[in-house]
């Protein structure tokens, strides 16, 4: 074997030797459940192409982008997925291994000081305007995410097939 070998990340040694393909990373998720292969495409996750029939537009517009080679990826340690830095893995720690908050089914099932608390932290909240069917709390914390998303990893539209003429 005298074969120079040029030094691996982790995510380079974990993913199968025999596949050469390149690393590629989620720059973008698609939309607050989107999948890639099965498993949720949170931001950062590495993957290798699957060879889908969107791959080619995903990385045109960047939802996708190829992970430099030697990036020194962070391991969730729940899951064992790859992800692009230690930021990436702990939002995807948060959204996908931390338990759902409490679910109050019935608010007399609530002391008096959880109900005291509990109505006080509903006054952060932004409600509905009455009349309308609200898209829920989850929904604006979604809401929140892309709009995050929206600056730390807008797509690149000009890249589109329209926009190309
Ligand atoms: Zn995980």
């Amino acid at each position: 074997m005298g074969r120079r070998k040029k030094p691996k990340s982790r995510a380079e040694k974990k993913l199968p030797v025999v596949d050469k393909r390149p690393l590629y990373y989620i720059n973008r998720p698609f939309g607050p459940n989107g999948l890639y292969g099965g498993m949720p495409a949170d931001r950062g996750l590495v993957i290798r192409l699957r060879g889908a029939i969107n791959d080619e537009k995903l990385v045109r517009i960047e939802y996708i982008l190829p992970l430099l080679p030697g990036t020194e990826t962070s391991e969730c340690g729940k899951c064992g997925n790859e992800f692009k830095d230690m930021q990436c893995r702990d939002a995807h720690v948060k959204k996908r291994h931390t338990p759902a908050r409490i679910r109050v089914r019935n608010i007399e099932d609530l002391s008096p000081q959880e109900r005291q608390r509990m109505l006080s932290e509903t006054l952060q909240y932004e409600t509905e305007p009455p009349g309308f069917v609200g898209d829920g709390f989850l929904d604006q914390e979604e809401r929140a995410e892309e709009r995050m998303l929206e600056q730390i990893a807008p797509l690149n539209l000009e890249h589109t097939a329209a926009s190309r003429k």
